[in-house]
């Protein structure tokens, strides 16, 4: 028995070395930068919020009772007991289904999933923050919401274009992707911060207070357990990030909760709202068809020229290419939307207002925020024709 043992120790040592295996325990951060719970608090800064932001969920639910033009169901709770909302907006046309996704893709004939063309507007479906500390989009898609209602954002300014947009269109808003990691968020905007704050609230610290970090992150999942600090908003209760989950044997509730949406939708377009420092950006879906990352690819054309009309940033083009080199991209919740549902999918990254990097006021947000949701309509929209 000592002999086994020593022999396991051994192989285990030799993997390690040979990285072939990770240590349980964390790296640290880059350099030995560490925050307290207690020095993140007081790093807030003092301020009030204006009434159209929106950085919390306490409330969401009697804001959606309001909605009288919209259906408003509860597709799943958190672990935290916390619902997670979905409101529709439009008729929904029903056109039979025989087959999922991806057996139909198999049978070539895409239609035996759903037959996208023969309906008559288009199907868009918005995810909000599954990252929670990212209530850029909470805030952009509480607003669209309003303006669905009433035809004016929260700032009470007339939002007829997008009204009118919406009016052809199904849209399907899933506001708090992840409403355990917002309600962690204690800035409530993360808006006139620096680097250190987002990344505190956002990936959270390890037991010893240092930074876990972006990627290093994503290295313990679930984040759980004895070697946790603060737990960051990118995770619910039980340590779980949605964009990562395991989709084939789900651990949390939010992702499968947005996918069954998906499946049973047959969204045209969908998008993953994020994000982070720098300018505005549309990303590389991975792991769909490259025809699909090319359409992707002339909606991000489409939306920074409506952004710079509008004298907003955005980043650069990505480059439509398929999964390759040392580190491919992950297939993340993105990927998944594609492949149950064959929608158009892609991950949008707001900036949050950081100092030194894309400094944008919260209005500027929201613009940011209806912008995209304007370029998204306008793309499936001129796809039915005139
Ligand atoms: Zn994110």
């Amino acid at each position: 028995m000592e002999t086994a043992a020593l022999l396991r120790s051994v192989i285990l040592a030799t993997l390690v070395v040979a990285g072939q295996l990770s240590y349980p325990s964390p790296p640290r951060a880059r350099g030995a930068e560490t925050m307290t719970f207690e020095q993140a608090v007081r790093r807030i800064p003092s301020r009030t919020l204006p009434e159209f932001w929106v950085g919390d969920v306490t409330g969401l639910a009697a804001r959606f009772e309001k909605l009288t033009r919209c259906d408003v169901t509860t597709i799943a709770r958190s672990p935290g007991g916390r619902p997670i909302h979905l409101i529709a907006y439009g008729a929904r046309e029903n056109l039979k289904s025989s087959a999922n996704y991806n057996s139909a893709v198999g049978a070539r004939e895409r239609s035996a999933y759903l037959d996208k063309a023969a309906r008559q507007r288009p199907v868009i479906l918005f995810v909000g923050p599954v990252h929670g500390h990212e209530v850029e989009a909470l805030t952009g898609l509480v607003n669209l919401a309003h303006i669905l209602q009433t035809g004016k954002d929260l700032r009470g300014r007339n939002q007829p274009k997008i009204h009118e947009l919406a009016s052809r269109c199904r849209l399907l808003i899933i506001p708090e992707g992840n409403p355990d990691g917002i309600a962690r968020l204690k800035p409530r905007a993360l808006h006139g911060m620096e680097d250190a704050d987002v990344r505190f609230w956002g990936q959270g610290t390890w037991g010893d207070d240092t930074f876990c970090g972006w990627p290093g992150a994503k290295r313990q999942h679930p984040m759980a357990g004895d070697n946790v600090g603060f737990l960051g908003c990118y995770f619910n209760e039980k340590g779980i990030n949605p964009m990562h989950d395991e989709f084939f044997d789900p651990m949390g509730p939010e992702a499968p909760a947005i996918l069954k949406v998906a499946r049973e939708e047959a969204p045209d377009l969908t998008v993953s709202l994020h994000s982070h420092e720098s300018r505005p950006a549309i990303l590389r879906p991975a792991y769909v068809p490259l025809e699909i990352q090319k359409d992707v690819r002339s909606l991000a054309e489409r939306c920074y020229a409506l952004l710079a009309e509008r004298g907003l940033p955005h980043g650069g083009l990505f480059e439509a290419v398929p999964e390759a080199g040392k580190f491919p991209a992950p297939f993340n919740l993105t990927s998944a939307m594609y492949h149950i549902s064959g929608a158009n999918s892609f991950t949008f990254e707001c900036p949050h207002g950081i100092n030194g990097r894309c400094q944008v006021s919260l209005e500027e947000i929201l613009d940011i925020q209806l912008t995209l949701y304007e370029a998204m309509m306008r793309h499936e929209i001129s796809k039915k024709g005139p």
